[in-house]
């Protein structure tokens, strides 16, 4: 066995612990995504609500300011009426008095109409605040919750590099530099376990003459397929489960 295979196997494994909880914490949770999602939804159709109402205050504050200035002429109008004596301009005045009670009558339904409309969006605007606030609540403790998951998997991971740093520090230069170069250009994976003639990193068939060759273990080998360093299984892995495959 080889002292800097054995290590390399070890900074393997942790290497590829250290991609896995990289990965973990590189992605969102559902559960967060799905209520920043349902917030910014509610967000939008109360601001939609809430221009709505705004428009329609403003139509029944038009409304109400024609409304009185309707009355205003009524008044005058019927204060006239007392001082005419002509019964002609007495009628015409009369039939000028009822169109304007007409037109009063028709503002003031569609005032009250207004209000109600009012009423009905304000009571449906409460009602998507109260589940805004719900979902900010959701929202508030997903994100602590996943802001300590992040917080432990951070933890995890420096112990990992504290880790490999040791052991990295005990492999001679070169082969480690080899091993880094290969791992960062295939996947995280840089050194594979040869078994049955196959390279464990790409699964391809060694040829056999490098086969017998590398069961002699007495120098570095490299997949002539996928450039990994590769070692003979059996002699390394005796008990050991098998490295991870690559992902
Ligand atoms: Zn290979």
């Amino acid at each position: 066995m080889q002292e800097d295979i054995v290590r390399l196997i070890e900074l393997q494994k942790i290497d590829l612990e250290i991609l896995r909880l990289e990965k973990s914490v590189a992605e969102v949770p559902q559960a967060l995504k799905k209520a920043k999602k349902e917030r910014d939804l509610l967000k939008e159709k109360i601001n939609v609500l809430e221009k709505a109402i705004e428009e329609k205050e403003k139509q029944k504050n038009l409304f109400e300011e024609e409304l009185k200035e309707e009355q205003k002429r009524l008044k005058q109008t019927q204060a006239r009426l007392t001082q005419i004596r002509g019964s002609r301009d007495y009628q015409i005045l009369l039939r000028e008095i009822d169109e304007m009670k007409k037109t009063i009558r028709i503002k003031e339904d569609e005032i009250l109409k207004l209000m109600e409309e009012i009423e009905n969006l304000s009571k449906e605007r409460d009602n998507l605040k109260n589940q805004l606030e719900k979902v900010q609540a959701v929202l508030e403790e997903e994100t602590k919750k996943f802001e300590k998951f992040c917080e432990e998997i951070n933890a995890e991971k420096e112990s990992l590099l504290k880790k490999r740093k040791e052991i990295a520090e005990k492999i001679s230069g070169g082969i480690l530099r080899k091993y880094e170069l290969i791992r960062q250009k295939k996947g995280g994976v840089g050194i594979a376990a040869v078994e049955n003639g196959v390279c464990e990193g790409c699964f391809m068939s060694v040829p056999p003459q490098l086969y017998n060759e590398l069961q002699k273990d007495n120098r570095f080998y490299e997949c002539p397929h996928c450039k990994r360093i590769i070692y003979f299984k059996r002699i390394y892995h005796k008990e050991e489960e098998a490295l991870p495959e690559e992902s």
